[in-house]
């Protein structure tokens, strides 16, 4: 089969490109690939059993294809019973490149999102204590509910506000940008050193404390002061 904008044929078909909308425009931004900060906030860190004070900063990784746009619902993945939700403040890349000084990294930020780092947590946790890498807990099949891409163009860039979850109305997690152990130019330039960064690039921030567990037909409401809202069904 030929690509209709060049001569090259694929023995498969080529899979979509993934992307999301974008607030005041029909123009999509297309994802790249998503990078997500572990423990970015202290409460959860110590939640999970772990000393926030001591850590560097640590990166994991989702598929493009995984991210869900809310209204479509989050399909309860399998070989799970322990799904959890975490409410997190995502990043759009739109420019790149390496060794991005801090000082200059909010210059590659095109915009802002609410998403929803969903978690195997059973799965994420016998990885964990067998030394295993986490895609199995992480990278699933729609792991990453994420809402339109709010250009900073138009928001600026949040630093400090609430951002919270509830589940069928109830508050499940609460916390404020202002608590992120590392910043947002921080995460891009400690990410701009281990990787090549790009247009396209999604940067999951992190979670504030609360996480927990849904079921199918559950609602998960989430809210970044400044960003926006989103709300996913469990289907
Ligand atoms: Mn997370």
């Amino acid at each position: 089969m030929a690509d209709a904008s060049s001569t090259i044929e694929y023995v498969v078909k080529p899979p979509a490109l993934p992307t999301l909308p974008v607030k005041g425009t029909d123009a999509r931004f297309p994802v790249r690939r998503i990078y997500c900060v572990g423990r970015n906030f202290a409460a959860h860190a110590i939640e999970m059993g772990h000393d926030p004070n001591k850590e560097p900063p640590f990166f994991f990784q989702k598929n493009p294809d995984n991210v869900l746009l809310p209204d479509t619902g989050f399909p309860y993945p399998p070989q799970s019973n322990d799904v959890h939700f975490e409410i997190e403040m995502v990043v759009a890349l739109g420019a790149g490149g390496r060794d991005i000084p801090v000082e200059r990294a909010l210059g590659l930020v095109f915009g802002y999102a609410v998403g929803l780092d969903m978690t195997r947590r059973d799965l994420q946790g016998k990885a964990k204590d067998l030394g295993r890498p986490w895609e199995v807990g992480k990278a699933f099949e729609h792991s990453a509910p994420c809402g339109p891409i709010v250009p900073a163009s138009l928001i600026g860039h949040p630093a400090a506000g609430a951002i919270w979850l509830d589940v069928n109305g109830e508050r499940r997690q609460t916390g404020d940008l202002n608590q992120m152990i590392w910043k947002v130019p921080e995460a891009i330039a400690y990410l701009s050193g281990l990787f090549t960064l790009a247009p396209g690039d999604l940067i999951f921030s992190g979670t504030p404390a609360g996480v927990g567990a849904i079921k199918p037909g559950d609602v998960m409401k989430g809210h970044v002061d400044g960003v926006g809202d989103i709300e996913v069904k469990v289907v």
